[in-house]
């Protein structure tokens, strides 16, 4: 078997500790408003399926932020923990917490369309709409 290495992380007081071997390395930026109230600005997550364990979740507050998904929190420090989909359980989670050096890109936006005038990330990056990347994300499946 190949090793495979758990990538982990924590909040800001330890109270509540992540760890995945899912990792997706590529960095994606949401610029929606609902990213920049959460976080006061552009969320930068990574992707990781659901092979996603976290320690101390008696400490994990749950925040319904849309009907499809989720977003996680520490109720002692307040650090974000994660964005999830509650179809299927996959993590977007905030790449910042990650504790280990990782090999990263961060090559993707979404919600361009609703990013404000006064910032701009100088990243050459593919750039979605929200549209756009709904359009991607519905299986076609659904489309029957
Ligand atoms: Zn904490
Ligand atoms: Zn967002």
């Amino acid at each position: 078997m190949s090793e495979l290495s758990l990538v982990k992380g924590s909040c800001l007081c330890g109270a509540v500790k992540i760890a995945t071997a899912s990792i997706n390395h590529h960095v994606a930026a949401c610029h929606c408003s609902i990213c920049r109230k959460w976080g006061g600005g552009a969320l930068l997550g990574v992707e990781c399926d659901n092979g996603v364990s976290f320690e101390g979740t008696e400490n994990i507050g749950v925040y319904q932020s849309s009907e499809w998904a989720e977003r996680g929190f520490c109720n002692k420090c307040g650090t974000h923990l994660f964005y999830r989909l509650k179809e299927n359980h996959h993590y977007y989670i905030p790449v910042g917490i990650f504790d280990s050096k990782l090999d990263l890109v961060f090559d993707l936006q979404v919600f361009i369309e609703e990013k404000p005038a006064y910032y701009s990330f100088a990243n050459e990056t593919k750039n979605m709409t929200g549209e756009e990347l709904f359009a991607m994300l519905t299986p076609p499946s659904s489309q029957e």
